[in-house]
């Protein structure tokens, strides 16, 4: 057990953290206002090599292990969700069909990921399933050497951007779901109104409608009928992006809780004087490292699983559930205590916290809500 960063580790850390309050936390504000990340930002993540972090240097990754990837996202989303949110969903698409991809999919896909010209997506909701993805009912069916899809999902993140887009389907004819990668924008692919939500903007959300969609039939992810493995196993991954969100915005509102102590001034004395916001900002702390060590070794887990040092997908998937639900609703926890130390002024647009509070919100309702990530880890002990 080691709890001390590489030099490596420390260095990317730093990178990360110096982009992010350069570059994107003076754009924070703007992203939210016009739910849009400025083409700036994608570019220079590309650049620094984040877009491709945990993927083979043959493909043009960066090699690094999913440790890395938690130290940068936490930084990024310190500044802002909405950038962390598709950073997330690009490597949520990305993982699945780096994991079950064949040599030819990863071949034609993955130099353009790395670079950031390319932003995947994943695609299982629907209007009349979110939490339990066996119900959905988009269908696959084979038209010769083609596999032609129909449906719609729901609240689909980055589905406007250029990329491949994984899409879990009803086979019928195998019993079973299969999972399909789809190129966004190809004819048959269109695209709702994006959702107005309430934070993470930078990142809107689309139903995507597939309309006799065809894709060679070798674009099947895996084998016909594993699609609901790769989806198990593709959420799992994406969790690790999700509780770092979260982790970056518990670690936002601890920074500004602390900043705002020191500056906000009661008869000529800081408000840091006062206990009861010593006790908040004691609390915060709290949350900060407990959550900070949940997600960086939940980045061991995933190299462990993809290394092969472990084999326990179920448990894999378990642990990410387990952090993922904390994360998420200490997220919500740490925002409500920093909006406290700043009172009526963190409600102002002045404030960072007033973003930062609609952000957190956002965590525990995406990628499975939190109680069901409680009841995914309590039937890895129970049962
Ligand atoms: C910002 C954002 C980005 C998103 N991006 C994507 C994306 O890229 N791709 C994608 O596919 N989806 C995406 N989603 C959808 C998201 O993952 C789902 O909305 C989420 O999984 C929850 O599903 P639901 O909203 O349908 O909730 P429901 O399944 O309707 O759940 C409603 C409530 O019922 C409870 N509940 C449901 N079933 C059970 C049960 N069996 N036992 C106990 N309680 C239960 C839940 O805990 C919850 O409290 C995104 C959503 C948002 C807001």
């Amino acid at each position: 057990m080691d709890f001390n960063f590489t030099e490596e580790q420390q260095l990317i850390q730093e990178s990360a953290r110096e982009f992010a309050t350069k570059i994107i936390a003076p754009l924070a504000g703007q992203i939210d206002a016009e739910d849009k990340i400025p083409a700036e930002i994608l570019d220079g993540m590309a650049e620094l090599g984040f877009m491709g972090i945990p993927f083979p240097e043959k493909y043009g990754g960066s090699a690094l292990g999913y440790e890395y990837y938690v130290l940068v996202q936490e930084q990024i989303a310190r500044a802002s969700a909405g950038v962390a949110t598709l950073f997330s969903v690009h490597m949520l698409g990305a993982d699945a069909i780096s994991i079950f991809g064949t040599e030819e999919q990863k071949d034609r896909y993955f130099p353009d990921i790395c670079k950031g010209k390319l932003h995947p997506s994943f695609a299982f909701t629907e209007p009349e399933t979110g939490s339990d993805p066996k119900q959905l009912v988009t269908t696959v069916t084979q038209d010769g050497d083609y596999a032609v899809i129909n449906g719609v999902k729901r609240f689909i993140s980055a589905a406007a951007y250029e990329g491949p887009i994984v899409v879990f389907c009803k086979d019928t004819e195998v019993g079973g779901v299969s999972a399909y990668i789809v190129d966004k924008l190809c004819p048959g692919y269109s695209l709702s109104p994006a959702w107005e939500k309430i934070g993470g903007h930078g990142s809107p959300i689309y139903d995507v409608y597939l309309k006799d969609v065809r894709v060679p039939a070798s674009n099947l992810l895996g084998q016909r009928g594993q699609g609901f493995d790769i989806l198990l196993l593709g959420i799992a991954f994406g969790k690790i992006g999700t509780s770092t969100i979260a982790l970056g915005g518990i670690l936002a509102a601890y920074e500004d809780a602390i900043k705002y102590a020191k500056e906000k001034l009661h008869r000529g004395q800081p408000i840091a004087k006062f206990q009861a916001i010593q006790l908040k900002i004691g609390h915060l702390a709290a949350k900060y490292h407990s959550t900070r060590w949940m997600c960086y070794r939940l980045g061991t887990l995933a190299n462990d699983i993809l290394s092969r040092r472990s084999s326990d997908w179920r448990q894999f998937e378990a642990e990410a559930a387990l952090v993922k639900g904390y994360a998420s609703d200490t997220a919500v926890e740490a925002a409500k205590l920093s909006m406290d130390v700043h009172a009526s002024y963190g409600l102002t647009k002045d404030f960072p916290i007033e973003r930062v509070y609609r952000d957190a919100i956002i965590c525990p309702q995406i990628e499975g809500v939190s109680d069901m990530q409680r009841i995914i880890f309590a039937g890895s002990v129970l049962f």
